[in-house]
């Protein structure tokens, strides 16, 4: 068959054999075209990416850390507009003798040292209760929870009108933070297969009473030693893992508890070093910052408390918090001293009235020696005439205001 155009067609059979053979031209054209594309653009994807082209990729990155940061900053301010609405007439709820006081950011602030939580009340150990009721008196009192490190860096965010307090909890005792178990020594499990807390350990009492009382705060740190901190031997990855993830902190105790004023430079080093090594290898990365010293006692040199090394694992302390006696300088201070951190005993036996009621009842006679809070994290609030006392080199951008 000939073709159209040669079939003697009157109509301007040139111009539209023209106008077909541009088109047939055209396609062809155009699929070479895309052709070369496709080959170019497949050549510029890396095997790996199936999703869109580098460019297209970062500009979908680019987005969603805009989206982020937005999320983060309403987050932000939402938590802004939570706590303004928190704090307004927060001090009503405090009691009297504090209620009116200036803000005292210099004021002391109480690290306290619990041990075991169990039965029977002894010299080292609390019972379930007596720790509730001790989070209960704290509460009412007008003590809110702040972690050993924020403490360190001076970021301290509590109510107006409150005053800091550090739970410190000392050897990874079976009672601090233990599942339940049934007879057989099997862990007991929820309908999800979980283990369950048990409600009488203190992590379980902690986080029962935050669930209570959002504002009181949910923060602790625990001086651990090792094989088997918490004693359940299979649980303890998990533990710790949650510990941290709760917003909890896992301190040095030394890695078996020795005393070490009785030991060599090299046992020492061992002891403190080893730890470290240990809990990064449950929690890569973690910054063990704080030593409580067992017993209270000094290594000798006492440097090597602060820092030191362990088969190539450097260990370097912040903080050293001793075993007695008194509630420490805030971190504001020009006294507070990190490397020398006194605690106060959450006991009321053999405290010769030091414990932490004896202590609470002095504030209540002397409330102006505790820390009171301005409500506001970025400021340092002092009294007119305590403002000499504010230590020289604060953390951050720190400013320093009178308080009225
Ligand atoms: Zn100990």
């Amino acid at each position: 068959m000939k073709p159209y155009w040669k079939t003697g067609c009157p109509k301007k059979p040139r111009e539209r054999g023209y106008t077909v053979f541009n088109f047939t031209y055209l396609l062809i054209v155009t699929f070479i075209l895309f052709s070369l594309v496709f080959l170019f653009s497949c050549e510029s994807i890396p095997e790996d990416e199936t999703g869109p082209t580098k460019k297209e990729g970062k500009e979908i990155n680019e987005e969603e850390e805009e989206e982020a940061e937005e999320d983060e900053n309403d987050k932000k301010e939402k938590e802004k507009e939570d706590k303004q609405e928190l704090y307004q007439d927060y001090k009503k709820k405090l009691p009297e003798e504090i209620r009116d006081l200036p803000a005292n950011e210099l004021g002391e602030i109480m690290i306290l040292m619990y041990h075991e939580i169990g039965e029977p009340e002894a010299e080292w150990v609390r019972t379930p209760d007596n720790f509730r009721r001790d989070l209960e008196v704290l509460y009412e009192e007008g003590y809110r929870l702040i972690s050993m490190n924020d403490m360190l860096d001076g970021n301290i965010d509590v109510p107006p009108g409150t005053t800091p307090v550090v739970l410190t909890f000392d050897d990874g005792t079976e009672g601090q933070f233990r599942y339940q178990e049934d007879q057989d020594g099997e862990l007991i499990k929820d309908e999800d297969g979980e283990p369950v807390l048990d409600p009488d350990c203190a992590m379980a009492i902690l986080k029962d009473f935050h669930e209570e009382h959002p504002d009181f705060g949910l923060e602790g740190s625990f001086y651990i030693f090792y094989e088997n901190p918490f004693r359940q031997r299979e649980l303890v990855e998990r533990k710790l893992n949650e510990l941290v993830e709760w917003g909890f902190e896992v301190g040095n105790h030394a890695y078996s508890h020795r005393n070490l004023s009785r030991l060599s430079e090299e046992e020492v080093q061992k002891e403190l070093g080893k730890h470290v090594k240990r809990t990064r290898e449950y929690l890569p990365g973690y910054e063990v910052r704080s030593l409580a010293l067992p017993f209270g006692a000094w290594p000798s040199p006492e440097s090597l408390a602060v820092s030191g090394s362990y088969e190539g694992m450097e260990y370097q302390h912040e903080a050293i918090l001793e075993v007695g006696w008194y509630p420490a300088n805030s971190p504001f201070h020009q006294d507070f001293d990190p490397l020398s951190l006194p605690r106060v005993r959450a006991s009321e036996m053999k405290v010769d009235g030091t414990g932490i009621h004896d202590r609470i009842e002095q504030y209540r006679n002397h409330p102006e020696r505790r820390y009171i809070s301005d409500g506001n994290p970025d400021t340092i609030a002092v009294p007119e005439d305590k403002k000499e006392q504010v230590k020289e080199d604060l953390p951050g951008d720190m400013e320093v205001v009178v308080s009225d």
